[in-house]
């Protein structure tokens, strides 16, 4: 999905950017605290307390460095399957590709969604060997902490990402045995979703339970995991959806034709009485001389006081045209979605060679999408 306030930018690997969500940033605090202060002086006392923070710092940044990798491979192997990843984002527990579109075949998403897993089990393995060359060396003591934490951090990595719930990479692999055997990729990410919100409430119920037990943080972790994979299953499975009925629709195929335009020199008043309330539309593409140069929707005119209406031209309150509220008529459906979550807009003017040639509203894209789901809903079941 688009980027949102909620990631940071950091850098770009193989052409392919990296963000770091903000809950990162809190959980590498946490990471780093409990490894310096907890965990290596536990198991092994008698260093002073800089030496903790030095290997707890560098612990935590291999450990974020592992994720990137375990990402980094999906969107190596995306990419080389055609699937165009072109960023990913680094979560509390992971990290999240984003697909240019989805997978191109039930085999595809096996290998893009399993490499990621194998990634994380070979780091563990690879740990777990600089672990045992560390422990040879006695000066090397709190090395061989750290290697340990991080061969086992991996491993529970790869497994955790294993569980069969979408959309984490077991999910995905579920989804793809599933969509192997019927055919049918809607039918099998839906299953996929409901496990992953099911895994998500057992997570969020066994976490309630070790609060009660008085495990407070253990507890509040696993509810805090739980909420955000049920949220991931849900926008997942949206996302899926919406990008398989939206599958090769251009602008132009549902845009509304010659809409209904507002004339930028009329006033408000006018707007009001004329248009709105004789239409019944939320908003209207504003032309002057026939070309488009904004829109005009309820709430600007609500911004407008209604003693001010009379006075007021439409071109004073209109939202004046820019690249955010403008698409070609030869444009995917899926990247005027995308536009319109993206700007928060309702409406985009289509507009080839400067003239305006419609209208797009997210209500007619979803009346769209309603009525293509209720055909496919009626064929008959895809042969095995
Ligand atoms: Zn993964």
């Amino acid at each position: 999905m688009a980027s949102d306030t909620r990631t940071i930018s950091v850098c770009k690997i193989a052409g392919v950017q990296v963000d770091i969500d903000l809950s990162w940033l809190v959980i590498f605090a946490l990471i780093l605290w409990s490894l310096s202060e907890g965990y290596f002086p536990a198991l092994y006392p008698g260093h002073r307390l800089i030496a903790y923070w030095v290997v707890g710092l560098a612990a935590t940044l291999m450990f974020f460095g592992s994720v990137l990798i375990h990402e980094l491979c999906h969107a190596a192997v995306g990419n080389l399957k055609g699937e165009k990843i072109d960023r990913i984002t680094l979560f509390i527990f992971g990290g999240m590709a984003h697909m240019g579109g989805e997978p191109q075949s039930a085999s595809d998403e096996i290998v893009i969604a399993g490499v990621g897993p194998l990634a994380s089990l070979a780091l563990a393995l690879l740990f777990w060997l600089l672990y045992k060359a560390a422990a040879m060396v006695p000066a090397a003591s709190l090395w061989t902490a750290v290697f340990r934490y991080l061969g086992a951090i991996n491993l529970a990595l790869a497994l955790f990402n294993l569980l069969p719930g979408f959309p984490l990479d077991g999910g995905r692999l579920f989804r793809a045995i599933l969509w192997k055997r019927s055919g049918d990729m809607e039918q099998a990410t839906a299953r996929a979703a409901d496990w992953g919100a099911a895994l998500a409430w057992g997570m969020m119920i066994f976490g309630a339970i070790e609060i009660f037990g008085g495990a407070l943080i253990g507890g509040l972790w696993l509810i805090f995991i739980g909420l955000f994979l049920r949220s991931a299953a849900i926008g997942e499975y949206r996302g899926t959806i919406v990008s398989h009925l939206l599958h090769n629709i251009l602008v132009g195929d549902i845009m509304t034709r010659d809409p209904v335009a507002l004339p930028a020199d009329i006033s408000v008043a006018e707007a009001v009485d004329g248009f709105f309330l004789r239409y019944g539309y939320g908003g209207f593409p504003v032309i002057a001389e026939g070309r488009p140069i904004g829109t005009l929707s309820l709430s600007d005119v609500r911004n407008c006081p209604p003693e001010n209406r009379a006075a007021t031209k439409v071109s004073e309150v209109m939202r004046p045209i820019d690249a955010a509220i403008e698409i070609s008529p030869q444009a995917s459906a899926m990247d005027a979605v995308h536009k319109m979550n993206a700007t928060n807009s309702g409406r985009l003017l289509v507009i080839g060679d400067g003239k305006l040639e419609g209208l797009l509203t997210r209500t007619a894209v979803t009346r769209f999408m309603q009525v293509r789901a209720q055909l496919e809903a009626s064929r008959p079941p895809a042969p095995a």
